[in-house]
């Protein structure tokens, strides 16, 4: 019997797709774009034609049907819309109290916004095929905006209940003019922060090569066992009946899912020992499903993936997105991108983190709006100051360690990267780019972000050194400094390391970090028996500087050449009688110097 199928387009799609891709589930943008991804990973050759002949089909659909708005598609659905919204106005009408008001309203527009997403017409269509706009924006033009922000990113305390169609009034333009405004510097802005950005991201990635075939680490980052992103990548330890330095395939995933196996350690651009740049191992097959060849520069590939996608996050801000309901422990958009990577002074909505190691010991309200959080220890308190709104999430009596999250808000990367090390620090730094990327429907691959984490938190600074290994307030690479911490070490039971700074990485807990509790317990379960330590550690603290300024802690004096600083640049290398390898990796010197690039064997431009 012929297959039958639920819609004509489904038919004729599934008429172009190869047998094991057809199916009879509902099609939209999403769907359709993962099915020409893997069409296209498995054989590019067959995808080719294929994707041609759904551009076609694509273009043909278009003249022969189309499809076309009317009045009638903007018309707003008053019944529906006063069922959502009557209980919420009535309420927001009784108070006078601006924090009632905004959380009812914050309340009240996820469910007008789920309400919308069943509107009928051409418009309801096209939103829910994801063909063109988006719910939020349906939402406002035929029920209603609910919500407009203040320049704080506060809701305004009114409830907007008309709809762009029919027009708002008089007020409620009064309420939204601030979002207006804000929207439209944006739209301003648009066009030069994604290109700045690209820059900056360059600066950072222009040396991250593909330097060597294998470091031959044992260490990788730790990801779930049905995410999609360790395909390509290789095993870092076995699994599930896979082998370590297994690659894993479309069908080693499957096999993992089945498995009970919940993580596994993947290698990781972040784990990632080679001395200069990335090895094969580490980075994984590219799109092509082959090994990227000795000398590709990744870092600038993984630049120009992560900023190409930006004009689209300003373009969403523009068309209203930004106005829906804000968390403040999530980071958003461009701007949400730039307070990670910035890492300033005044980070907006920012997490209390614990100082120390110890006990919490008091949570009160400051008399300024916030709490306060004392943390103490055998010899010291301290108090750490949770802004309003953001509220705590430790209880009085109970055990933190340095680092630990107190309250709800936002992580300061750079702190976290003081408090818990390297490791947690890019491992913290990718995931949350990604979700940045995530919520704005783009799906980045993770291995550009880990490149970027691994270029731009790299280096730690020597507070005190017994063996003199380094001098005090220098500031080192991560990957020089552990090659010095090698030259020294102790191999001890996981048990007997608590106090102890780690020589070596072991998944997202790198070398450098001093052995905690939570680190001995975590490590244990992953199978660890023993860990390599320092015997006689230096004292450091990992650093993160600002993007814009990271490229100027590179150790190469004419590499910083490229960057901002030049003055500075200039200084220190004659104070410090720094040298610079013209035939390295790093383009600048070679340039700037006027040689060939490299020389030799091995991975040269
Ligand atoms: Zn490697």
């Amino acid at each position: 019997m012929p297959k039958t199928f639920a819609t004509l387009g489904q038919h004729l799609v599934n008429q172009i797709l190869p047998k094991d891709l057809q199916d009879e589930s509902q099609l939209s943008k999403g769907t359709l774009h993962d099915k020409i991804r893997a069409l296209a990973r498995r054989d590019t050759v067959d995808a080719a034609p294929r994707i041609e002949a759904l551009r076609a089909l694509g273009h043909e659909l278009t003249t022969t049907e189309g499809i076309s708005a009317s009045l009638a598609d903007i018309t707003p659905d008053y019944k529906t819309r006063e069922r959502v919204l009557r209980p919420y106005l009535t309420a927001v009408q009784q108070t006078n109290d601006v924090t009632k008001r905004r959380e009812l309203i914050r309340q009240a527009q996820p469910k007008l916004l789920e309400a919308t997403k069943s509107h009928p017409g051409s418009f309801g269509i096209m939103v829910r095929s994801g063909a063109r706009g988006k719910p939020v924006q349906l939402m406002k033009d035929v029920a209603a905006p609910v919500m407009a922000l203040e320049a704080s990113g506060d809701p305004y305390p009114w409830l907007i209940r008309h709809s762009y169609a029919e027009g708002l009034r008089n007020s409620e333009m009064w309420a939204a003019n601030t979002e207006t405004r804000n929207n439209q510097i944006d739209t301003r802005l648009a066009v030069t922060e994604p290109g700045d950005l690209a820059k900056i991201l360059v600066n950072n990635m222009t040396d991250q090569l593909i330097t060597v075939e294998d470091c031959k680490t044992n260490n990788g980052t730790s990801m779930s066992a049905s995410d999609p992103q360790i395909v390509d990548r290789y095993l870092a330890r076995s699994a599930g009946g896979v082998s370590a330095g297994s690659l894993v395939t479309q069908h080693i995933l499957t096999k993992l899912k089945k498995s009970n196996v919940t993580n596994v350690l993947a290698r990781s651009p972040m784990t990632c020992e080679a001395t200069d740049g990335v090895c094969q191992k580490c980075f994984g097959l590219n799109h092509r499903g082959r090994v990227h060849s000795l000398g590709t520069n990744v870092g600038v590939i993984g630049a120009q993936a992560i900023s190409e996608p930006l004009t689209q996050f300003a373009l969403s801000a523009k068309h209203g997105t930004r106005s829906t309901v804000a968390d403040k422990s999530i980071v958003r958009g461009h701007r949400g991108l730039r307070q990670l990577l910035d890492v300033p002074e005044a980070f907006p909505n920012k997490a209390a983190l614990a100082p120390f190691s110890g006990k919490v010991t008091d949570i009160r309200k400051a008399p300024q709006g916030g709490t306060y959080i004392t943390t103490t220890d055998a010899d010291e308190n301290a108090r750490t100051y949770a802004p309003p709104g953001l509220m705590p999430k430790v209880q009085v009596g109970q055990k933190v360690e340095a680092g630990d999250v107190l309250s709800q808000g936002i992580v300061n990367p750079a702190e976290l990267v003081a408090h818990k090390g390297i490791g947690a620090g890019r491992r913290y730094i990718t995931d949350s780019l990604y979700d940045v990327y995530k919520q704005q429907g783009v799906d980045v691959d993770k291995r550009h972000l880990e490149l970027l984490a691994r270029a731009h938190i790299n280096h730690v600074r020597i507070d005190d050194d017994p063996q003199s290994r380094f001098q005090p307030g220098e500031v080192v690479a991560y990957n020089s400094f552990l090659r010095r911490l090698a030259e020294d070490v102790k191999t001890t039971a996981i048990g007997k390391a608590e106090g102890k700074l780690l020589a070596k990485g072991y998944g997202d807990y790198s070398a450098g970090i001093i052995v905690t509790p939570t680190v001995i317990h975590d490590l244990k379960k992953q199978g660890v028996k023993q860990v390599k330590i320092t015997p006689e550690p230096p004292s450091i603290t990992p650093i993160m500087r600002p993007i814009t300024r990271n490229p100027a802690l590179h150790p190469d004096w004419m590499a910083r050449l490229g960057t901002r600083g030049l003055r500075q640049s200039m200084l220190e290398a004659v104070h410090f009688g720094q040298q610079s390898n013209i035939h390295g990796i790093h383009p600048i010197p070679a340039l700037a110097y006027g040689v060939e690039f490299g020389e030799g064997k091995g991975p040269r431009y």
